[in-house]
């Protein structure tokens, strides 16, 4: 589907694209095929296709898998995607919220590990989704994701760096970051203001740490970034005895006057772990 293909559909349906919706469509042929090549597809693969649109994306993954399920939220194109998968047994389609969707209980604690998830995300909802995908204690076994270029960035940071923030380490925790593309606005209909990443990520081999500490874990995180220019010591308090705060961070090596975005990954496992140290999972 080229950009004249997407307008024209578009007209003769009278859809209005709707920019809450992050309703974004990728059109050049090049981009999308990198996508799809990102995702390593093989004819055994399992699919997972968040916010579809008109199948731009779709047409490119589904003749190379054994199953496809999209979710799309916008009813309008859902009736478009239908009358163009449908006939495909191996084409499942959702009509909902994707948050929904990984919020209940049964899709988050489900077995995902087997299958990958390709996406050009809603910008809206692209940190908080992949949150709930990291959460997930199977979650799928590789992201290949279109978000935000400053997104994508915040994702890879290191230490240090403004760009370093909660949302590296709750992704971080459980997927690393691997090869990157920059998309430039031109490559979509409408096009965004900003520029866009194609990020792909893999669920980590050996996890960090037991499932029981991802929410503790979450909690420390939290904390540690609630006032970013504050000494991170100040904002675990109340969360924990000062003096297990003062035992934990000395047991992990960590200076007291040091700020969250100077703590590494594993520095926080650590810290968490002896923050978790004697209290009942
Ligand atoms: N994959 C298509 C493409 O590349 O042309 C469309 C991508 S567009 C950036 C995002 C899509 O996600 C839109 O189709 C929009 O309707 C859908 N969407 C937005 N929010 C959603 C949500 N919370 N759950 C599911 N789909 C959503």
């Amino acid at each position: 589907m080229n950009r004249t293909d997407i307008r024209e559909t578009l007209d003769e349906e009278s859809i209005r694209l709707t920019k809450s919706l992050g309703q974004n469509l990728l059109h050049d042929q090049n981009v999308l095929r990198r996508i799809a090549k990102a995702g390593d597809l093989s004819p055994t693969d399992k699919v997972l296709e968040i916010g579809p649109g008109l199948g731009a994306l779709t047409a490119h993954l589904l003749p190379a898998v054994s199953q496809l399920t999209a979710i799309e939220m916008d009813r309008r194109l859902e009736a478009k995607l239908r009358e163009r998968f449908g006939s495909e047994s191996h084409f499942e389609l959702q009509h909902c919220d994707a948050l929904k969707f990984f919020a209940q209980p049964e899709n988050q604690s489900a077995d995902w590990s087997e299958w990958k998830l390709i996406s050009n995300l809603p910008y809206s909802v692209a940190s908080p989704l992949l949150v709930d995908l990291a959460a997930m204690p199977r979650g799928p076994e590789r992201l290949v994701v279109t978000l935000q270029l400053e997104v994508a960035q915040r994702l890879c940071a290191v230490p240090g760096t403004k760009e370093y923030s909660k949302l590296t380490l709750l992704v971080g925790c459980r997927y690393e970051a691997g090869e990157m593309f920059r998309i430039s606005p031109h490559c979509f209909f409408p096009e965004p203001r900003v520029d866009s990443a194609c990020l792909t990520f893999h669920r980590r081999a050996e996890p960090l740490f037991a499932d029981e500490l991802y929410k503790p874990f979450k909690t420390v995180v939290k904390r540690a970034f609630s006032q970013r220019r504050k000494m991170m010591r100040k904002n675990l308090k109340g969360g924990w005895p000062d003096d297990k705060i003062d035992a934990a961070m000395a047991a992990t090596g960590l200076d007291s006057k040091i700020r969250a975005e100077k703590v590494t990954l594993a520095e926080f496992v650590k810290l968490t772990q002896e923050l978790q140290e004697g209290i009942e999972q």
